[in-house]
């Protein structure tokens, strides 16, 4: 039977990978996850090894598709998707300690792991889309680096506009200006008063707007899109099976923010990938630290850092992890999401268990993210960006028997404020964006209001 996804809210319509990848969010309010997760058998894991990059993503990715793509169709979606990027291993792996790994994700054209996914998308819904003659309107919610992977990907294809919310002051400059620079009509930036929470909520309103998001056929490329996650789930056994997998155990440290890059882990691991820890690291803004440790996980407001892509305390993702957690129990979802709206809520004992079964956690403050970009500069000569530098400190904290592999999700040239802070040494844009300086700038400023939002939508896709 063909690959079928189901909302973490158990009350929306079943869905193909087509659809579920058009939708995004589920009509519920929930995530798609897969009804069942396909587990790769240790041969086919092992064949894995040496595979191109490109190779390892077919075979993993195939088994969700549910025949939407023909293999040939999907292996030329996957080629175009990553011959922008501009390292031949797409994901090359440097070692920082005895056992410790970076796994660079930072060289596609935004120089941030989000290409990996968003490049791809890109190229599957459009030919979605070519097979239907539909158009779609794209919105996201950005903390910055989907924004700026979700406008390179998008940028003048034929049946889609998109527009990317970003917290106006919040993004760093090279942020921004990949947002606002794409001189394309189809591209649309706006800035919102308001943090990345509350982009993403106003996101999140458009889509239960029903009569508004089937009038201007809204579409989501935010992790909750589950291509996106499916995606991401392809460089844990890239990497995993470099380090010696399916034979022995590799751990993972990701940092993270909306836990969309972490919970690919978890997926790789549900397909049999044998992971000893999966590690979350946050920065200051540290909910998901807490709700692990404590049990409760409660909001208590955003606080701008050095590392502004994690700067989140609604983490879409983490639904995903407590449907599993929960016994995949869709009404009991439903209701845990229900009392975020007063701060946040008690995780049950079961479901706590489980999660600290997977998953560890740790956290990293501001001057602890400077010392450690100070330190690696100096020692292993690598320039970590500063969310980079979260999950070093904190695999740093984990690191054991298994080799420690920790995601480098942006190049330190994208923050180059923090970085030169640290180290003195103030980080040069790669050739291919040595220009982004100079380039017009094309935004608009936005309330954060629903109404005006959908309104400001509305008027541009009319031209
Ligand atoms: C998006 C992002 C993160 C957080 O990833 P999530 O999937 O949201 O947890 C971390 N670092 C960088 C550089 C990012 O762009």
């Amino acid at each position: 039977m063909a690959m079928q996804y189901i909302s973490t809210r158990g009350a929306a319509p079943v869905l193909g990978f087509g659809e579920a990848m058009m939708t995004g969010l589920a009509r519920d309010g929930g995530l798609y996850v897969p009804e069942t997760v396909p587990v790769l058998s240790k041969a086919e894991i092992a064949a894995l090894a040496g595979a191109s990059y490109e190779e390892v993503a077919f075979r993993v990715m195939r088994p969700y598709l549910g025949g939407f793509f023909g293999d040939d169709e999907f292996r030329g979606l996957i080629a175009k998707a990553y011959q922008g990027f501009h390292h031949a291993a797409r994901a090359p792996m440097v070692q920082l300690g005895s056992n410790h790994f970076l796994l660079e994700l930072f060289h596609g054209p935004t120089l941030a792991f989000k290409d990996f996914a968003m490049q791809l998308i890109g190229q599957m819904m459009q030919a979605a889309l070519a097979k239907t003659g539909e158009r779609i309107t794209i919105v996201g919610a950005t903390s910055g680096d989907t924004g700026s992977a979700a406008m390179e990907a998008f940028r003048g294809l034929e049946n889609v506009d998109v527009f990317i919310l970003f917290p106006h002051g919040r993004v760093s400059e090279v942020q921004r200006r990949q947002m606002t620079t794409p001189s394309e009509a189809n591209c649309h930036a706006l800035a919102i008063d308001g943090d990345f929470d509350d982009a993403q909520a106003r996101v999140k309103d458009m889509f239960n707007d029903f009569a508004f998001r089937d009038g201007v056929r809204l579409a989501g490329v935010n992790s909750i899109n589950w291509a996106r996650v499916l995606a991401q789930v392809v460089y844990y056994f890239y990497a995993g099976t470099a380090l010696g997998a399916p034979h022995r155990e590799v751990s993972f440290t990701v940092p993270t923010g909306n836990f969309g890059d972490i919970f690919a882990g978890y997926i790789a691991k549900r397909m049999g990938l044998p992971i000893d820890k999966l590690v979350i690291a946050t920065n200051q803004n540290d909910i998901l630290d807490r709700a692990l440790k404590s049990g409760d996980y409660r909001t208590n407001g955003v606080r701008p850092s050095i590392s502004p892509s994690m700067d989140i305390q609604v983490s879409s993702n983490f639904e995903r992890a407590l449907f599993d957690a929960y016994g995949r129990d869709g009404a009991a979802v439903a209701q845990l999401m229900g009392e975020m709206k007063s701060g946040g809520f008690k995780i049950s004992q079961g479901a706590i268990e489980s999660l600290r079964g997977t998953f560890a956690s740790g956290r990293c403050d501001e001057d602890e993210t400077l010392a450690v970009i100070a330190r690696h500069w100096k020692t292993t000569g690598e320039l970590l960006c500063p969310h980079s530098a979260v999950g070093v400190k904190v695999a740093e904290e984990h690191v054991g028997g298994a080799p420690m592999v920790t995601l480098a999700t942006a190049h330190p040239a994208k923050f180059p404020d923090a970085v030169q802070r640290a180290t003195g040494i103030r980080p040069g844009l790669p050739p291919h964006m040595a220009d982004l300086f100079d380039r017009p700038e094309r935004v608009t400023r936005v309330p954060n209001d629903l109404v005006a939002l959908q309104a400001v939508v509305r008027e541009r896709i009319a031209h």
